[in-house]
């Protein structure tokens, strides 16, 4: 029997674990062909989330549970479920029922139709405050215009994938991921599907202002060398308006005879140029940065126990 991988993240989501069990069970009874499993990676949350998700896996063998010993973040946690999933069709989703796993039978559907990857946009985006609608439509007008991948927007991480794919994505290693660049980058055949986001069914966003520049920051940073190019931009323009400024000021002391007053134009370049030039080096650091977290070459993320699963994977 094929199997379908359900795959979330928890962290500190003890109103929510019941009622996305319920509802992932009454989906997984429609389809009596297919063999489920239920993978929960448990971003080491405080709360009651892991106490509940033991006691459900202990009455429901499908019920897979990773406890990682430490935070790791939304993508890194979703990277371990998908890395110890094993199912024939794969799907991630947030456990907060944002995304409403009765999805499965349009997902089932394309991978009929032999697509790879198929991708859950949002039509329409319930429950979230104007702030966040506007800083996730200027990230994906940012990344548009400045990433070599096609990231597609108004896509989270909700979406389904073969068996391949699945195996695919588990060898790509970097720190800082960014998954729904990467779900493109890989290629295959993919699709997209609409659906309508949902409110948080109970608890809150988990997704601060740091956390989702944090997030912005690394799609940047690993699908573009914009910024790089935009150092050399940006500092060939300053060199040249200094090169201009230089010729007028010969032009008056040697046509003129007058020497230019110059104390805050000095002044005021001073400071320009000193701030471009710092932002620039801070730039080109997070890039070192990354290379010096790489070259560390840690684990992704480490494992303190799990529930059903045979075999411990560590990151
Ligand atoms: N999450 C996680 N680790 C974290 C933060 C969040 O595993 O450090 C999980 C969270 O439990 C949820 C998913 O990631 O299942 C998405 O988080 P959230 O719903 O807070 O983000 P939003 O939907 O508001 O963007
Ligand atoms: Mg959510």
């Amino acid at each position: 029997m094929r199997i379908i991988s359900l795959i979330a993240p928890c962290y500190n989501e003890d109103s929510v674990i019941e009622q996305y069990y319920r509802r992932i069970c009454s989906v997984a009874e429609k389809y009596k062909e297919y063999e489920f499993e239920f993978v929960v990676v448990d971003d080491a949350s405080v709360d009651q989330s892991l106490a509940i998700l033991d006691r459900l896996a202990q009455s429901d063998p499908r019920l897979k549970v990773i406890h990682l010993a430490s935070n790791v973040g939304h993508q890194t946690a979703l990277f371990a479920g998908i890395e110890s999933a094993s199912g024939d069709i794969n799907v991630t989703l947030d456990i907060d029922l944002q995304d409403p796993p009765e999805l499965l039978s349009e997902f089932l559907a394309k991978i009929d139709l032999g697509f790879d990857v198929v991708h859950a946009q949002r039509k329409s985006r319930r429950g979230e405050t104007p702030f966040k609608l506007i800083s996730a439509k200027l990230f994906y007008q940012i990344i548009k215009h400045t990433s070599k991948v096609k990231i597609i927007k108004d896509c989270g991480d909700f979406r389904a994938f073969t068996k391949p794919v699945r195996l695919t994505i588990i060898r790509f290693r970097e720190k800082h991921k960014f998954l729904r660049g990467l779900f493109v980058l890989v290629g295959f055949e993919q699709t997209i599907i609409q659906y309508e986001r949902c409110a948080r069914y109970g608890g809150e966003t988990k997704y601060t202002l740091l956390k989702m520049t944090n997030l912005a920051v690394d799609a940047m940073l690993n699908f573009s060398q914009f910024p790089i190019r935009l150092m050399f931009i940006v500092s060939s323009l300053m060199w040249s308006l200094g090169f201009i400024y230089l010729i007028k000021a010969m032009f008056s002391r040697f046509v003129f005879g007058t020497a230019i007053e110059g104390w805050t134009s000095i002044i005021f370049f001073q400071v320009l140029f000193t701030g471009v030039l710092l932002f620039f080096i801070a730039l080109l650091g997070a890039y070192i940065g990354r290379i010096y977290e790489q070259g560390q070459s840690r684990p992704l993320y480490w494992i303190r126990y799990t529930k059903n699963i045979d075999q411990d994977n560590d990151g």
